[in-house]
């Protein structure tokens, strides 16, 4: 609809002039003179208004004159104050200062949200690289990403340190001061490659990626520009609240053959106290990082000549591996699981069948040959190439470290005829898996190339799917418990309603992801559904647990397939005489033990509970004679299986104390004079507390039902 305007539309009382529904101030400050490339005849003294209809988030309409911006709309709305750096135009994001053409459905995105971190992250970028070049004019940037925790640029430059972040970061800081409006610009191919001629980095990107004749958009703020498809927020004044917190090297486009680059993280808050608590999160972070606390507690070794991501679990890191592997052991007897073990490798062949080759060849490590195969192929001259693809075709078979324990336990299944009474077969194995995770992306326990999933799979029918699902969630709902990992969400992953990748009859999909609907509802927590993250096979749920500094980890996975069955022909005899398919379910509540252990280490901050301590009595004599008494007192304690280290050596007590509180045992247990006579023992605790004289058996009796009782925290101090 088109409005006529009288020209004085300057002057503010027009408004009321105006014959036009809810038009706000905001509209006429935008209105746009339309007197160019506009065929209507334009009076002197009018304008005219195209008027468009904005659909708020609350369902309400507002009419405003076409050209009105993303900022306009939202500052009408919620008012000047309303927190947002861009917006949601007809559900695609959009700078603030986007101008609205047509009717459409706006919705403010605010800081705080993923989508505006997400935007805050990239911005923040964008603010370093610029810092970065005024302080060093050769440096080229090439990428800088927002990153789960902040964001990162990696510049091709001389490299610099962590002291030289300081003047960065100052530098960056007095740019958004600066309140430089960003701006979006959008440019051809050609002034694309004139805008980045000193950049090969950028000319890179732009030969490779964006197709000829296309163009693109870059974002600019004070002279400083960058090649981006934005959105961005509206001004660097947003921006204040970062803080750069380290550097590192990388390279150009992760390819160890091109360029090193200098690579700088930072992070950034929509707030000062919320940079104040996520600077404060990151300290406590550091503090409780499993990488040094496993090395500081002597619980595992990761060395070189061994591998890269194999993880050597030392005595006291095994004791607590094996007092989880006992405590789920425990739980699978009661649920009905057999226990089975299998080898780590397996035939080409069978991973052909279930289809992890050779499509995930790549996360996984080469295959091995046959000892006198090879030698016959190397005599014939055969090359590493041709190896490769004789197997890929599947001329020559050969072995790989199993990626997985499924195809195993299937053989397990199939190496007898199954009725519908024998169901549902339930195998669990602690069962070690190989993958090949980049060099670069390996990580202490968390990220790793070998590891032992606390895997288990079911085989059930149609009917017995829900009920299965439910005892599976219940098993690692107990084990949160136990932990203290009361924070956690369920993830439901359902099929994409608009994608035909998924195998298996609609029907029996819709059920399973009814079971495992109903499953999550059931547990009374936080759960979501999410359309389109099932995988191709099946539905599935996951955990996800907070720590107590506030970090999301992914642990236990369950999973419902229905492509496994089918690809291995499994079959059962129901109870009308006839060959049916059973629905297998993958399960695996810690994930993997290396992993799960990674992240209880960082949960207990290395202090854990007392069943679960490496040591759980530290025996500290004040002086030679007690030697005896500690042993007595440690004989006692280890006939009840309590796990007790003895000091009797001659350094003095506050010293042993100083020393031994380091591996943070449950308790340490002080004997002197008094204890030997009475035949008590006093008790320290971690906190420094202590309790004396406390009559032998007592304590044991207390220390053991704390330990079978799986205590959360030692609590007889
Ligand atoms: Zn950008
Ligand atoms: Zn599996």
């Amino acid at each position: 609809m088109w409005v006529n305007v009288p020209l004085t539309w300057k002057n503010k009382p027009i408004i009321e002039n105006l014959n036009i529904p809810k038009i706000s101030s905001f509209a006429v400050h935008s209105v746009r003179m339309v007197d160019e490339g506009l065929t209507l005849p334009l009076n002197a003294g009018e304008v005219y208004l195209a008027l468009i209809n904005v659909t708020l988030p609350d369902g309400t309409v507002n009419e405003y004159a076409a050209g009105v911006t993303c900022s306009e709309v939202i500052t009408d709305a919620i008012g000047r104050k309303n927190g947002c750096v861009a917006a949601l135009v007809n559900g695609t994001e959009k700078d603030m200062s986007f101008s609205i053409e047509e009717s459409c459905s706006i919705e403010g995105i605010k800081a705080e949200s993923d989508a505006g971190m997400y935007i805050l992250k990239h911005s923040t970028a964008h603010l370093l690289a610029q810092a970065v070049v005024e302080l060093y004019p050769d440096a080229k940037p090439t990428i800088g990403p927002p990153v789960d925790r902040g964001f990162y640029y990696d510049f091709a430059m001389e490299p610099i340190t962590e002291s030289d972040l300081k003047p960065i970061q100052k530098k960056m800081q007095e740019l958004a001061r600066r309140n430089l409006a960003i701006e979006r610009i959008e440019l051809d191919d050609k002034e694309l490659q004139e805008h980045f001629q000193d950049n090969p980095y950028k000319i890179e990107i732009i030969n490779d990626k964006i197709g000829e004749g296309i163009g693109s958009t870059i974002y600019k703020q004070g002279d400083w520009y960058d090649l981006c498809l934005g959105p961005h927020v509206p001004n660097t004044a947003k921006l204040m609240f970062c803080k750069l917190t380290s550097v590192s090297s990388a390279y150009w486009r992760g390819d160890q053959e091109r360029e090193q680059l200098v690579r700088i993280y930072g992070i950034v808050e929509p707030t000062k106290e919320a940079l104040k608590e996520t600077v404060r999160r990151m300290e406590e972070a550091k503090k409780r990082d499993h990488r040094k606390l496993g090395r500081d507690l002597q619980l595992f070794h990761i060395d070189e000549e061994v591998g890269q991501g194999l993880i050597l679990w030392t005595p006291r890191g095994a004791t607590i591996r094996q007092e989880l592997q006992n405590f789920i052991g425990s739980h699978l007897q009661r649920q009905g699981y057999s226990q089975v073990f299998t080898p780590h490798i397996g035939k080409l062949d069978l991973y052909r069948t279930s289809g992890h080759f050779p499509y995930y060849q790549d996360s996984q490590y080469p295959p091995l040959v046959e000892k006198d195969l090879m030698k016959k192929l190397s005599d014939e001259g055969c090359s590493c190439s041709e190896l490769s693809n004789l197997m890929k075709s599947g001329e020559i078979d050969g072995y790989m470290l199993k990626p997985m324990n499924c195809p195993h336990h299937v053989k397990i299944y199939s190496s007898q005829a199954r009725s519908y009474r024998d169901l549902p077969i339930r195998l669990a194995e602690f069962g070690t898996v190989y993958r090949w995770e980049q060099s670069g992306e390996i990580s202490g326990m968390t990220r790793v190339r070998g590891f032992t999933q606390d895997d288990a799979h079911l085989f059930v029918t149609e009917e017995q799917i829900a009920q299965e699902v439910l005892g599976c969630i219940e098993l690692v709902q107990i084990i949160f418990g136990i932990l203290g990992m009361s924070d956690y969400r369920i993830r439901v992953g359902l099929r994409d309603p608009d994608s035909t990748k998924y195998v298996g009859d609609p029907n029996r999909w819709d059920k399973a992801e009814d079971a495992c609907r109903n499953a999550a509802k059931s547990l009374g927590v936080e759960w979501s559904e999410e359309e389109g993250e099932a995988a191709f096979y099946g539905p599935k749920i996951d955990f996800v647990v907070k720590d107590v500094i506030g970090r999301e980890w992914q642990l236990g996975t369950v999973q419902v397939d229905y492509n496994l069955p089918e690809r291995f022909e499994l079959t059962y005899k129901g109870s009308d005489g006839q060959l049916h398919r059973p629905v297998m379910i993958h399960r695996a509540p810690f994930g993997s033990m290396e992993r799960f252990c990674g992240v209880l280490i960082e949960h207990f901050a290395g202090r854990f509970p007392t069943w679960l301590s490496p040591t759980q009595c530290h025996i500290l004599t004040i002086s030679q004679k007690h030697t005896q008494y500690a042993q007595t007192v440690a004989n006692a304690l280890k006939e009840q299986g309590v796990r007790v280290e003895i000091d009797d050596g001659d350094d003095t007590i506050g010293k042993k104390i100083r020393t031994h509180r380091k591996l943070h045992p449950a308790y340490m247990v002080i004997l002197g004079d008094g204890e030997a006579e009475s035949n008590t023992v006093s008790l320290r605790a971690r906190s420094g507390e202590q309790i004396a004289d406390l009559p032998l058996e007592d304590f044991i009796n207390n220390l053991c039902e704390e330990i079978s009782q799986k205590t959360a925290q030692p609590s007889l101090v």
